[in-house]
């Protein structure tokens, strides 16, 4: 699935943890763990949906950070894993258990369907209207140091695509591509405005 699919289920499916769980979450390291395995996609001779998509490779990574954080590190783990478990599941074949078995899972449905791409597009309206609901849109366009870590989705998923870096996202998602970009990018510099500002003035 394209960057919008595991933007909005690692959203939706962390929130309804920390929602099971009574815990809260950092809203930019959900979305930036929500795309992070499709780093693989940058790294030459790494197999895309292999290793660095493995759900058993995420757990033993999260170890540490459970038995430090307990019940609160399981909505970020759980942003992490959905991103092969359903939507790379869904779109591809994954190895999922890596290196337990190198076998790949998964039911392929072609990326670019009609199936896929409105399933992607239900994803996103469902994932806006809870942002708007919880007021979560509002807490984004905050000033917050952590905003910062949505420059990782920026500049590795969502930017260079329109590029066809590394994906060319299909003309059917460009919107809610725009929508994500435009509310990362103004995540970012809302924090840094101040500095920004500091910047500007001394340039003057
Ligand atoms: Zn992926």
């Amino acid at each position: 699935m394209y960057a919008i699919g595991h933007l909005a289920l690692g959203y939706l499916t962390a929130k309804l943890t920390a929602h099971l769980t009574k815990t809260k979450v950092n809203m930019p390291l959900i979305l930036s763990l929500s795309v992070a395995p499709d780093i693989d996609l940058l790294v030459p001779f790494i197999v895309h949906r292999g290793p660095i998509h493995s759900i058993f490779m995420a757990i033993i990574i999260f170890i540490p950070t459970i038995i430090a954080f307990r019940k609160e590190a399981l909505p970020y783990l759980t942003s992490l894993i959905q991103h092969s478990l359903i939507a790379d599941f869904i779109t591809g074949n994954t190895q999922l258990f890596w290196p337990l078995t190198s076998q790949s899972y998964g039911i392929a449905i072609d990326i670019e369907s009609p199936t896929s791409i409105t399933f992607e597009w239900i994803a996103f309206l469902i994932m806006f209207t809870e942002m708007v609901r919880t007021k979560d849109l509002q807490v984004l366009l905050k000033p917050h140091h952590s905003n910062i870590i949505l420059a990782v989705p920026t500049s590795t998923v969502l930017l260079p695509t329109f590029i066809a870096f590394p994906l060319k996202v299909p003309v059917s998602l460009i919107i809610p591509h725009i929508i994500m970009l435009t509310l990362f990018l103004a995540s970012i510099l809302t924090d840094m405005r101040k500095t920004v500002l500091k910047v500007l003035n001394k340039v003057n």
